[in-house]
């Protein structure tokens, strides 16, 4: 595959189609999960899904700005929807707060929420949030206080250790950026969880599940306690539009599977598949909803599922065999 090239913010914003329309009053979405959890048990987790400003950054791959706003939203506003949320909620131990950003980002959440947000997560084990390494800062700690005794854990996107793509998939991010705001967050004891793509554009064939087995192997370097893998689905316009010029291949449930497993088997810390509209890059019609239940399962276990036979993975293994050098 061709090196990527840059791709200015405004062809990423004219290649997008139209975002929802959402009621800055209610989350766009909310509902109890379930997940491993790190005390190796499967727990509730109330995931709340932000109404909230847009993202300052333009990654590549990011379909995330579908379910934002185009301006800041007032104060009290962030606030009262987890109020609404754990409301309409059964109780769990653990929350997810997810703003499709940066919750550390005053523009997104307003810091004049942040109080009683904490407020509203007294009783709770932990709480994730998601945040760019820009906006992990000062806020980030007081807020880890302000909540403590329960456990702030908070969500970055590694996305790739490719020296190549990632400054062309996310220049708004360095490595050396992850890895200070990895440092800030474990000496502060603070969580650190790690969004890992498989397949982002610039990536073909087995170089992205190379990639994505190195980035998981990075992560937990910097003391990451749970990695996140993530396909590259097509959908957010310029993702859509690199695909026609051949600069975008779609992944599949096996690579998926392959990787989830390798890094489970690497026994650092708990690995998740992301399964969310998995159906667009399901590959084999075969196997597809084998796999996809076997991830299903593996999430939840945290151990690699029985090998599933089938002529999609019976063809690529005696050509790799094949290719090996003899002793
Ligand atoms: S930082 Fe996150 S939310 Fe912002 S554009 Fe990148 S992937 Fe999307
Ligand atoms: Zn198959």
């Amino acid at each position: 595959m061709a090196l990527l090239p840059r791709i200015p913010d405004r062809e990423i914003v004219a290649a997008r189609s139209a975002r929802s329309s959402l009621d800055p009053t209610k989350p766009y979405a909310h509902f109890v999960e379930r997940e491993y959890s790190r005390a190796g048990q499967i727990e509730d987790v109330a995931a709340v899904f932000l109404t909230n400003k847009e993202c300052p950054f333009r990654c590549v791959f990011c379909d995330l700005w579908q379910k934002t706003l185009t301006d800041r939203i007032g104060d009290g506003l962030v606030a009262g929807q987890v109020e609404w949320a754990l409301a309409n909620l059964p109780e769990t131990p653990h929350v997810k707060l997810y703003n499709a950003g940066s919750f550390f980002d005053p523009e997104a959440i307003p810091s004049a929420d942040l109080p009683r947000i904490a407020e509203l997560l007294a009783g709770k084990r932990s709480v994730i949030v998601e945040c760019h390494p820009r906006f992990v800062d000062d806020r980030c700690i007081s807020f880890a206080k302000a909540i403590s005794p329960v456990k702030l854990e908070v969500a970055i996107g590694l996305e790739t250790v490719d020296p190549q793509v990632l400054p062309r998939i996310k220049p708004s991010m360095s490595l050396e950026d992850f890895k200070s705001a990895a440092r800030l967050l474990t000496d502060n004891g603070i969580a650190l969880r790690a969004f890992i793509l498989l397949g982002p554009p610039g990536h073909c064939g087995p170089e992205r599940i190379d990639w994505a087995k190195r980035s998981i192997d990075y992560a937990f370097s910097l003391g990451v306690e749970c990695c996140v893998v993530i396909p590259v689905r097509p959908g957010n316009g310029i993702v859509d539009a690199l695909e026609k010029r051949g600069l975008y291949e779609r992944t599949n449930l096996t690579e998926l599977q392959s990787v989830v497993e390798y890094g489970i088997r690497a026994g650092h810390g708990r690995v998740f598949a992301d399964l969310w509209d998995v159906e667009r890059i399901a590959g084999c019609p075969d196997c597809s909803s084998a796999r996809s239940a076997a991830l299903e399962q593996t999430n939840s276990t945290q151990r690699p599922s029985a090998p599933i036979d089938c002529s999609c993975t019976r063809v690529i293994e005696p050509k790799r065999a094949a290719e090996r050098p003899l002793p």
